[in-house]
């Protein structure tokens, strides 16, 4: 039987917003407006002015027999979130995070789609078999739709023939991800000419390269030198890792654009400096594009001098300055970045968030099911962006990317994948109630003023923040392919 989700709001554009219902089965049948004319945000803003809009719009209405009705009661509806960098490590560092627990957590945060990166599985996805190995393993373990990145990685060059060969072949991943600095011996980095020699190899089918970009040079000599002065602080470590060193990489990636006509994407960009290299690229009109996190758009090194989180923060690259933050924003706001990604890498935080020397402490950060509402709080809710912007940063613009065709947009033919979401209410990120695996976050205590209140995902309810027996099983995820 259809359903009807009734009495919605989506948005208009801006910062409009219309009242909808939206008739779906596992896609979306149909959309009907309530009301022709579109709302303001800013006359709803407060919850009174959301009664009156409840009382006007939403009350007695009827709807036929035939559908199974949920009352959205003027609720947000938005396309499910689609994060494009998440390490849910499934095979392999699962002591860390696994896909149960991280896909859980997304469907908390609003996310239907995740693509997961290759290189924290073991093995790592570098060639068919082992992405046949990784197709295996997630089989009945995600709650929510992903797709893959595929793995290069310079442990393989010693035969390049077969790197491209297995490239060629791996049918089904949405693009390639390779390191120009990596600190994993199972996954280790790219030189400039091999970077090069892998764009080309792409250049043909579309596929992006997503690129970690900090400089190799720049960031082992310093970390060398630190290190020989018995520095394991976390100014140390920062030092390392500098703009210098992500503008620096970069430039290299740009070169490879020039040279080889690939898609180039960089992954967590996290400096002003880095940005505007970025934007040249884009001007010079190269497919150049990049992403940011979370992380880098609310933090400053200046919170590493708090003992509650500094450990919790440490990410590669760190955090930078107030500029860096702002020009984000900034980014965002003009379409200079394509996308606001999580980078969600969790661990146990007794075992490897502790201990006085910053080298050692594991990097990363379990955001995914922060992502959603910490974009429409600080982003909407404080005017740096549109909602319309804040939805297509969070879903539309990437399902286009990595040309997800059923994803991305409320439109009939799509996958029924919604979240709502209510603008009205506000949470506190607390650590205790994350659904990954390690329950940590430098985010603790932030007021959220948005509450993802269900996930939808093609037509089932797969998390309602008020009824926690609301569960799909694990198996639902289905691994999505790019399309064309
Ligand atoms: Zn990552």
């Amino acid at each position: 039987m259809p359903q009807i989700l009734a009495n919605v709001f989506h948005s208009a554009g801006g910062n409009r917003l219309q009242a909808v219902d939206i008739v779906f089965d596992e896609q979306i049948i149909d959309i009907h407006p309530i009301h022709q004319a579109s709302l303001e945000w800013r006359d709803i803003t407060d919850f009174a002015g959301l009664e009156n809009i409840r009382l006007r719009l939403f009350a007695n209405r009827v709807h036929p027999k035939s559908h199974s009705v949920i009352d959205g009661g003027g609720l947000l509806v938005m396309p499910g979130g689609i994060d494009a960098h998440v390490h849910f490590n499934t095979p392999g560092f699962e002591q860390r995070e696994d896909f149960e627990h991280g896909s859980l957590a997304a469907a908390h945060g609003g996310v239907t789609t995740v693509i997961d990166m290759p290189c924290t599985s073991l093995p790592p996805v570098t060639s068919v078999s082992n992405l046949e190995t990784k197709l295996a393993a997630l089989r009945g373990r995600s709650h929510i739709d992903f797709a893959l990145w595929g793995g290069v990685r310079g442990n393989d060059f010693t035969d390049p023939v077969t790197v491209r060969e297995q490239i060629d072949k791996m049918a089904g991943v949405v693009g390639f991800k390779a390191y120009l600095t990596s600190g994993m011996d199972s996954f280790a980095d790219l030189t400039p000419d091999q970077m090069l020699l892998v764009a080309r190899w792409l250049r043909e089918s579309g596929l992006p390269l997503a690129v970690h970009a900090e400089d190799k040079k720049l960031v082992a000599s310093r970390q060398q030198f630190y290190q020989l002065h018995a520095r394991r602080d976390w100014r140390a470590y920062c030092m390392s890792r500098d703009a210098e060193a992500e503008a620096e990489a970069i430039k290299t990636m740009i070169s490879v654009a020039q040279k080889s006509g690939a898609r180039i994407h960089i992954v967590h960009l996290s400096s002003a400096d880095g940005l505007n290299l970025v934007r040249q690229a884009q001007d010079s009109g190269l497919q150049f594009t990049a992403e940011t996190c979370p992380h880098y758009l609310y933090f400053t090194q200046h919170d590493f001098e708090n003992p509650a989180i500094s450990a919790y923060l440490k990410t590669a690259p760190p955090v930078k300055f107030a500029e860096d933050r702002t020009a984000l924003w900034r980014g965002l706001s003009e379409d200079a970045l394509a996308f606001v990604t999580t980078d969600h890498a969790g661990c146990d935080p007794q075992r490897e968030k502790t201990g006085d020397n910053f080298w050692e402490i594991y990097g990363g950060i379990p955001g995914v099911q922060h992502r959603a509402p910490f974009l429409i709080s600080e982003g909407f809710m404080k005017g740096r962006l549109t909602l319309e912007q804040t939805i297509r940063l969070l879903s539309s613009n990437v399902a286009d990317y990595f040309r997800l065709s059923g994803k991305g947009s409320l439109f009939p033919g799509k996958d029924a994948d919604f979240t709502l979401v209510n603008l009205w209410e506000s949470e506190q990120a607390q650590a205790k109630n994350l659904l990954s695996k390690g329950r940590y976050t430098p985010f603790e205590g932030l007021k959220l003023d948005a509450t993802i209140e269900q996930t939808w995902l093609r037509g089932r309810k797969i998390m309602d923040r008020s009824d926690p027996s609301v569960l799909a099983d694990p198996g639902y995820g289905r691994f999505i392919r790019r399309s064309g």
